[in-house]
């Protein structure tokens, strides 16, 4: 199913702001939004905030107001409805669904401790899953579906998709057999992240570099499921003095403590606008 080309002539330029409300915004989220936001009104289209709230036991309700003020604090402005992920879960079962009956799918009953010892990533490295439980027998315990990326790869053909304009060659074997349902979730992020940008008509992918190789993922489950193909435009990641990437985790203030403090949210969007460089015309 080689398919390569964007079908997204005669669609008004979409893009979208994808927080998961598991911590507070900092500049590495304001420089995200803001070039998803300007990219699209630099094109009279559409900026969507989505909220990637599938992950029930990190999630939190107070995070989304704190993000909307966080958007408006920057002068952000998003169209229509929020959405939310965890509002969504039948869609992305009808897509499991879909992929089941085509016979990708498989059970997986590993903990993170037996995949961490069985695949002996070295330390700090994602480790790729080695297939145990491929072929196993169904039994009576929680399991998590995984998708069977050789024979997904043989059934969708070779893949391309975009970035910044520029094709680049799909390879989602890389990435091993990836959870596309968790066990307390019918989804995961690759399959929910996928099903939404198709069913909100999102032509344009502005998030940053360090979704790259999830990409790939996203590009074969668009082929898998036939879904639109967006264009791509991932972003350096905003460093901090010491060069390295802006997170809660190294002490980058959080927006809300910025706004709290009084700090002009204009003047900070002008300030991350002046950096974007070429990103934003991209
Ligand atoms: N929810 C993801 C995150 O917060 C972003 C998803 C995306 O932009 O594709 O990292």
């Amino acid at each position: 199913m080689p398919d390569q080309v964007r079908h997204d002539g005669g669609r008004v330029t979409t893009t979208r702001f994808a927080p998961s409300p598991t911590g507070r915004l900092h500049m590495g989220h304001a420089y995200s939004a803001i070039l998803a936001h300007d990219f699209a009104r630099a094109r009279g289209g559409r900026f969507l905030l989505r909220i990637e709230d599938i992950d029930g036991t990190r999630s939190r309700a107070e995070h989304v107001a704190t993000i909307r003020d966080d958007l408006s604090w920057l002068g952000l402005t998003w169209d229509g409805p929020v959405v939310f992920q965890s509002q969504r879960l039948p869609l992305y079962q009808a897509a499991l669904d879909r992929l089941r009956d085509m016979r990708l799918l498989y059970r997986c009953y590993c903990t993170r401790a037996e995949i961490a010892e069985a695949a002996s990533a070295p330390h700090g490295a994602v480790a790729v899953y080695p297939g145990t439980c491929r072929g196993a027998p169904v039994r009576d315990a929680p399991f998590c579906w995984r998708i069977d990326m050789a024979a997904a790869v043989a059934r969708a053909g070779p893949l391309a998709w975009t970035d910044h304009g520029v094709p680049v060659a799909a390879i989602p074997a890389a990435q091993g057999d990836v959870v596309l349902a968790r066990k307390d979730a019918p989804a995961s992020y690759h399959l929910a992240v996928t099903v939404d940008d198709a069913a909100q008509g999102v032509t344009d992918v502005v998030r940053g570099v360090d979704l790259f190789e999830a990409t790939h993922v996203h590009r074969l489950l668009q082929a898998l499921l036939v879904l639109p193909v967006p264009g791509w435009h991932h972003h350096a990641l905003l460093t901090g003095a010491d060069g390295e990437r802006l997170a809660k985790r190294n002490g980058a203030p959080t927006l809300a403590a910025m706004r709290a403090a009084g700090v002009d949210g204009a003047a900070v969007a002008a300030e991350l606008r002046a950096k974007s460089g070429s990103s934003l015309r991209a």
